[in-house]
């Protein structure tokens, strides 16, 4: 098997609000190419080293790097020009907006006179109709945002994400709240992404979806790494059990 090549990656990451260490001197390596899971108990940091690592706050210490460059406290328009995206855990998309309005403004530019550019370009058009299909929300197209289903609007999220074309596509509980349905086609969709090159991190919930979507898992417990591996040898691991357990 060929060497497993580094992604994102962080050494000591830390970020604390007041008197609480929401991520404490986290060291991780995710693996490039592969579906990625970041679990751990609720409240163990894994939003905030999302919010950390993609520029939406400011880590107190430590170092983050994406494919070996150093991405650490870099804004988020920079990081995403690194090639990551990355989807929130409240589902971010303007409820008042169509489908393709929310397509269109996806990508989020330093320079609105950009932004308004690309969304009048006939052929970013004929890419966000394609990537709804590919969602299979295409029909919804001219719908207001906040008239889809939840799951919906994860989909038109993940469509937007993808406008993009990230290399490496970071999801925050892409389930969660989602009927299960809407569940199995955001796994065959990241499967099939995965297989055509793109590389996920993902922050989940629900154990059965972590464990039969992900080549590499990463548990957190109180800001840190506890334990990583395959899903078989971390789901046998008792530090993962006392971890959720609360021990
Ligand atoms: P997880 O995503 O694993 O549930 P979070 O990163 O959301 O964990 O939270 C980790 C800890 O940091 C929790 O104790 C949470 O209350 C705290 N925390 C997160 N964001 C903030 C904030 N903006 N201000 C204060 N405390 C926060």
């Amino acid at each position: 098997a060929a060497a497993v090549q580094p992604n994102l990656a962080t050494v000591g990451l830390t970020k604390s609000f007041g008197g609480v260490t929401a991520v404490d001197g986290a060291t991780v390596t995710f693996q490039h190419g592969k579906v990625n899971a970041l679990i751990g108990p609720n409240g163990s940091g894994k939003t905030t080293f999302f919010n950390c690592v993609t520029g939406m706050i400011k880590p107190d210490a430590g170092t983050a790097t994406y494919r070996g460059r150093d991405i650490t406290g870099k804004a988020s328009h920079r990081v995403a020009r690194t090639g990551i995206g990355r989807s929130f855990q409240l589902c971010r998309v303007f409820p008042r907006m169509t489908v393709m309005e929310n397509m269109l403004v996806a990508v989020r530019s330093t320079s609105l006179r950009r932004q308004l550019a690309s969304a009048r370009d006939p052929q970013e058009l004929d890419r966000a109709r394609g990537l709804l299909a590919r969602v299979g929300i295409d029909h919804l197209e001219h719908s207001e945002a906040r008239d889809l289903s939840y799951g919906q609007q994860k989909l038109l999220e993940l469509a937007g994400v993808l406008m993009a074309d990230p290399e490496t596509i970071m999801l925050d509980e892409p389930a969660g709240g989602v009927n299960p349905a809407l569940i199995d086609r955001i796994a065959n969709l990241v499967r099939d992404l995965n297989a055509e090159g793109k590389t996920f991190i993902v922050v989940e919930h629900n154990m059965d979806l972590v464990m039969s979507l992900s080549d590499h898992v990463v548990v957190f417990d109180r800001g840190r790494q506890i334990c990583e591996g395959p899903p078989s040898v971390v789901q046998n691991d008792p530090r993962v059990l006392e971890a959720y357990l609360g021990i």
